[in-house]
Formats: structure tokens, sequence, C-alpha cells
């Protein structure tokens, strides 16, 4: 029989994907009183969760084990659909599944039904604010799939974050978060390059940056990435360049997939992409301007 009640502490839930925001996300929902085991193939990552309120598990199979709801924060769809391919057969009948990645939409609601035969219940909900905010757990939570499942679901959501946008059905809290980062990606670069322009005509960058967040120009970035990050030249937010052009390709790859135009979202594709291949995989997102300026 399919268990269809709301998921409350102490159940146990499993975490699997311990990096810059699985970890503080996970030590969020142990803090709400959840029994909460976590899963990285990182021995690294695994450790460095060991004592924020969770137990780090040393195989998936001992993190699944008697779990209400597995929550996957990796890299990608793609990384997603194979680990979950590997417990899928392994986890109760009405398991909840939670993917707070930013994964790919289309690829969500492929994986659909692969998860519904084997009687385990999806929901997709990623999350934006950065690792301040997972820390803090005030994360903006976009979900997506059935009212009921995202019911059971939500005290393990609110224990993350602010009470989640419903954006609709399965994999349409991808979308959102998807074109989420491409605006946030497209202000960024553009506040990024006003800095250079003003810069070069005399306005000190910290002065501009003040300016920008007492008008209209204030944008995330401006109010949280400039002076924090880029202008100190720190690059130290805790996102990855490689993981912000995933998503924009995403919301690019969703325009095409679904015949709308959207000539900016190409550019901006075009220029993230670039500088990946530029920068390389270990780079932080607000070295983007960087390499807008020097193209390095
Ligand atoms: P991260 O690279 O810091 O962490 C990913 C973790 O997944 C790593 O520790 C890695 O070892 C682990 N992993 C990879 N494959 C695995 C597998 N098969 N089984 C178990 N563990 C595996 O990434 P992150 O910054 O924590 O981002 C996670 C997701 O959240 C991404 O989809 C990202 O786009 C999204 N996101 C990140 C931020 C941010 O500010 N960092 C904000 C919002 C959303």
């Amino acid at each position: 029989m399919t268990n269809s009640a709301a998921i409350v502490p102490p159940t146990k839930v499993t975490v699997i994907g311990l990096g810059n925001m699985g970890r503080p996300m996970a030590a969020c929902i142990a803090r709400a009183g959840f029994q909460v085991t976590g899963f990285d193939l990182s021995a690294d990552a695994r450790s460095a969760f060991a004592g924020e309120g969770g137990t780090a598990a040393a195989t998936v199979d001992e993190a699944i084990a008697g779990t209400a709801a597995v929550i996957t924060l990796l890299p990608d769809g793609k990384i997603v659909r194979a680990a979950l391919g590997g417990i899928k057969d392994r986890l109760a009948k009405g398991t909840v599944i939670i993917d707070m990645s930013s994964s790919a939409p289309l690829g969500t609601r492929a994986l659909r039904e692969e998860l519904i035969a084997g009687g385990l219940a999806f929901i997709d909900a990623p999350v934006s604010g950065g690792v301040k905010r997972a820390i803090d757990g005030t994360l903006a939570i976009m979900a997506g799939g059935s009212a009921s499942t995202i019911d059971r679901a939500d005290k393990i959501l609110q224990s993350m974050g602010k009470p989640a946008f419903r954006t609709g059905p399965l994999g349409s809290g991808h979308a959102a978060k998807a074109l989420n980062n491409y605006v946030s990606a497209a202000g960024l670069a553009a506040a990024a390059e006003a800095l250079a322009i003003g810069s070069e005509f005399g306005i000190a960058p910290n002065t501009l940056v003040d300016v920008l967040n007492a008008s209209t120009g204030r944008n995330n970035s401006t109010e949280n990435k400039l002076k924090q990050f880029m202008i100190p030249e720190t690059y130290a937010s805790g996102f990855a360049l490689a993981l912000m052009a995933k998503d924009i390709q995403t919301a690019n790859d969703l325009a095409h997939q679904i015949g709308v135009k959207a000539p900016l979202a190409d550019e901006i594709t075009a220029l993230w992409t670039a500088a990946l291949q530029q920068l390389g995989p270990t780079s932080d997102h607000t070295e983007i301007g960087r390499f807008l300026t020097k193209g390095k």
C-alpha cells in the first residue's frame, strides 16, 4: 500500500549530495527534528557533514535504509537520474523523492515514469539564494509536482526556506529555477560590464555599486556579489561557474525545445559557455567579471 501521510519529525530523511548546498540544507532538516542521513561520493564531503546534526553514511544503501524521503542535491539532472536509478528498486513504496538540484525540466518529466512505476512519489523543488541562505534556512524554493506529494514534503521543505512556490506540474520548479538563473546571470554580466566602463571613465567601482544599489539598476548581484566577491577579486561565492553555465544552457534549451524565440538568452548562453571554456570547471561564477573585462 502506498503511504500518503505527511512526513513529520522525527522521520528519517536521506540527503544525497553533501556539497556547498547539500550540507547546510541537510543540517537545516536535522535542526527541524528529522533524523537525517547524508551520503556523498566524496569522503571529504561526508566527514565535513558529520557533526552537523545528521549522520554521514558510508554507503548509499546505508543512507536509504528505512527512509521516508530522499533528497538529491547533485550537480545536474543526468547525475540525479543515474543516482536514483541505482537505488529506486530498494526504496519502500510511497517514499518521496525530492530533486532539489537544478536539473533540466524535460529530463525530470522523463524520470517521472521510472519512479512512479516503482510506486515512488516524485517532486522537483530546486532552490535559490546561495550558500548563505542555505545556511540560514531562508532559501527560495520552487516546487513542481502533485499537490498531495508537495503537502507530504512540506515540513521538510519548510525547514530549509520560505514557503515553497507551487509552480505547477512536475518539472515546472526546475524550469522556474533555470529561468531565474538566466535572469540572474544576465544581471551579473551587465553589472560587471558597467563597473568596467565606469572605472575607465574614472568612477570608483565601490561608488558605482552604491549608486546602482540606491537606483533602478539594483539587483541581487549588485547587492550581494560585486563588493563581496568581484571587486576584491576573492571569487568565493560558493557557486561554481560551471553550474551557472549549466543553468543558463537549461533555460536556453527549454526555449528552443518549446519553440520560444529568446535572442538575449542565446547571447548570454554563448558568453557563459566561452567563460567556462576559458576559466575551467573549478572557477567561481563571479569570475565572469574578470572574463568580461580582462578576457581571462
Ligand atoms: P557541489 O558541487 O558543491 O556539490 C555536489 C556534490 O554532489 C559533491 O559533493 C559531489 O561529490 C556529490 N556527488 C556527485 N555525484 C554524486 C553521486 N552520484 N552520489 C552522491 N554524491 C554525488 O554543488 P552545489 O553547489 O552544492 O550544488 C548542488 C545543486 O544545487 C546543483 O544542481 C546546483 O546547480 C544547485 N544550486 C547551487 C547553488 C549554490 O549557490 N552553490 C545555489 C542554488 C542551486
